[in-house]
């Protein structure tokens, strides 16, 4: 079974149309194809589907689903950006547009609240150490504490079907300011893991930083996936698509999985609607 949840696209900061992703995927030999959409949020950016377009981001994804059922099981999700005080609420995105499942991802951290953002992701580092100093005056304890923390009260409550990348935070930190095997940090991310186990959540395996070469390891790091294993968190292999050609980049994850003999790995989802 070939599967892929976490996929973007035009309507987002991705290319090409959803039909091309349904087409590439079948061709490739997928069951199942999952979109997630970058969520509409309340401020003015490039990333994010546009709340203009949400609906027919949604009937394009429901029209998809009739249209190829006999050939590749569709689903309609987004991935959703928790900021406290900002999008704190994933519940009326998922009634509107009728979404059968979440990934929720923590892309920009705020201080206590605030509306000063420190954006972890994206291509640029200079961004990353810029966020840093505006929103946290350089100090990366703070800042690495306060994206867990965000990340934890998501999880806590929003229950996302999927946690998308819980420790993205790496990625330009390119072993500068901290090493994610230092205490502090490793701390955090059982923390982290610890809350998902406890609320039933699925862990996203995440395998973008491989393949654009911004990062040596998956999301979360195989170190991470071992502790996860030990705790039976179910996870999911997902590419992060942004173009249909990044649908089956798996990097060696089912390998590794197999490898560690991690023995909850989900292919298909089960959904509510
Ligand atoms: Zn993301
Ligand atoms: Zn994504």
């Amino acid at each position: 079974m070939k599967v892929n949840y976490h996929t973007h696209s035009h309507y987002c900061d991705g290319k090409g149309e959803l039909a091309e992703y349904v087409e590439t995927a079948i061709a490739k030999g997928f069951t199942h194809l999952g979109f997630s959409g970058h969520a509409p949020v309340p401020f003015e950016n490039t990333f994010a589907i546009k709340h203009e377009d949400y609906k027919a981001y949604c009937d394009e994804v429901r029209r998809l689903k009739e249209q190829y059922r006999d050939r590749i099981k569709i689903y309609l999700g987004l991935e959703i950006d928790y900021i406290p005080n900002i999008l704190d609420d994933f519940g009326p995105l998922i009634a509107e547009g009728g979404l059968e499942y979440s990934i929720g991802s923590v892309h920009l951290v705020n201080r206590n609240g605030g509306s000063d953002l420190w954006f972890i992701d994206g291509s640029k580092q200079e961004t990353y150490d810029e966020g840093l100093n505006n929103v946290f005056g350089g100090d990366i304890c703070a800042g690495v504490k306060a994206f867990f923390n965000q990340t934890c009260r998501m999880i806590e409550t929003q229950r996302p079907t999927i946690v998308g990348h819980f420790d993205k935070i790496v990625m330009h930190n390119k072993g500068r300011y901290f090493s994610p095997d230092d205490p502090w940090f490793h701390a955090l991310a059982m923390e982290t893991i610890d809350l998902i186990r406890q609320t039933g959540c699925i862990c996203e395996i995440n395998t973008r930083g491989l393949y654009k070469g911004r990062y040596n390891d998956f999301y979360p790091s195989s170190k991470l996936i071992k502790e996860m294993n030990e705790m039976d968190i179910p996870v999911v292999v997902s590419t992060d698509a942004h173009r249909p050609d990044d649908l089956d980049l798996f990097e060696g994850a089912y390998e590794y999985l197999a490898e560690i003999g991690y023995r909850n790995v989900v292919r298909e989802l089960k959904v509510e609607n």
